[in-house]
């Protein structure tokens, strides 16, 4: 639900934080949609519904206007924001559902942005944190997100933050590293010849009659010739045994 003219007006920013809030209003995404829309033009990035439901108003390597001082940093970095719907005097806990949305935007955060798995030590501290965390943040102080929600915050959506996060394999991990030249001539019978060789016909490049299996055959070294030559090699460089450059450019899912 993208916002203009914000959207497109405000200054970039490098995302270093996430800030939770609360909306004081019993608001669906939509709802928040349009009241920054229509009444005033202090947005943020994100909003949650009480379901766990999400919309996004502004990029997140644009400016939003809902920390005050959190964007406006000399260094051009700044905060993501987050207005989740509460009651009207933000005195509710939030529900589970929200919780666990807040808990994978965090780690969208973490993975796309590099967020550090921290709490915000000081207004400008890469991490993650609540409204009212630091006098930067709001003109002229706030509760935002309550009282209950600042203890959810420490007690489980930071934790579960950093507990998904963890769990999560980076991803560079989730490719199979060159196994090396010589493993390809001893004619290997292996669910990563089987991987190889799916990755191959995905590129356009098998040359199968059947397949791809496990067992290396000619038909390998023929689509993986095609994958060569696809990445811009000719002559010896073309002929069929995998090399780490054009291994790694293929991204074989690890097995
Ligand atoms: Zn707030």
């Amino acid at each position: 639900m993208e916002l203009q003219p914000e959207s497109d007006g405000q200054p970039a920013i490098r995302p270093t934080q996430l800030i939770f809030h609360s909306i004081a209003a019993a608001w669906t995404p939509r709802r928040t949609y349009e009241y920054w829309r229509d009444s005033t033009s202090l947005e943020s990035h994100f909003a949650v519904g009480y379901d766990g439901s999400i919309a996004q108003f502004i990029g997140t390597q644009t400016r939003a206007d809902a920390n005050f001082l959190a964007n406006r940093r000399s260094d051009g970095t700044g905060a993501v924001s987050v207005e989740t719907a509460s009651n009207d005097n933000a005195s509710d806990m939030w529900t589970n559902a929200q919780i666990a949305t807040l808990i994978r935007l965090g780690v969208w955060m973490h993975q796309e942005h590099g967020v550090p798995l921290r709490v915000c030590r000081w207004a400008s501290d890469p991490g993650y944190g609540y409204h009212r965390m630091h006098d930067a943040w709001s003109d002229g102080g706030t509760e935002c997100p309550g009282d209950k929600r600042v203890e959810q915050f420490r007690d489980v959506i930071f934790p579960g933050i950093v507990k998904a996060a963890e769990g999560t394999p980076d991803p560079a991990s989730r490719f199979a590293p060159f196994p090396g030249d010589d493993y390809f001539r001893d004619e290997p019978d292996s669910p990563l010849i089987t991987a190889m060789g799916r990755r191959l016909v995905a590129e356009g490049c098998g040359r199968y009659e059947e397949g791809a299996g496990p067992q290396w055959t000619d038909a390998d070294r023929r689509s993986y010739a095609a994958w060569q030559r696809k990445c811009g090699f000719t002559g010896v460089d073309a002929d069929g045994w995998p090399g780490r450059v054009t291994w790694d450019a293929l991204k074989v899912p690890a097995v």
